[in-house]
């Protein structure tokens, strides 16, 4: 993984919320068409936050969510 990836994963759970500026989406979605490695990585999170959103009743809070992902993000990249 390069530094550039590594720089784009920092930002990732982020921008999978929609709470990224637009300049910092453009930069992730380039990198996501150039970068198979990212891209399946954004596509496995997506499904788990869709997954998370399916929930019924016990709405998942959104800190937690955002651990989750982080703990994602660290288990894909440790
Ligand atoms: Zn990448």
């Amino acid at each position: 993984m390069d530094e550039k990836c590594k720089k784009i994963m920092k930002c990732l759970s982020d921008y999978i919320d929609g709470e990224v500026s637009e300049n910092l989406c453009k930069m992730v979605e380039q990198h996501l068409e150039q970068c198979f490695e990212c891209r399946c990585i954004v596509n496995s999170l997506k499904n788990i936050v869709e997954l998370l959103h399916q929930l019924p009743e016990e709405h998942i809070p959104e800190e937690m969510e955002k651990k989750l992902l982080e703990r994602l993000r660290q288990a894909l990249f440790n």
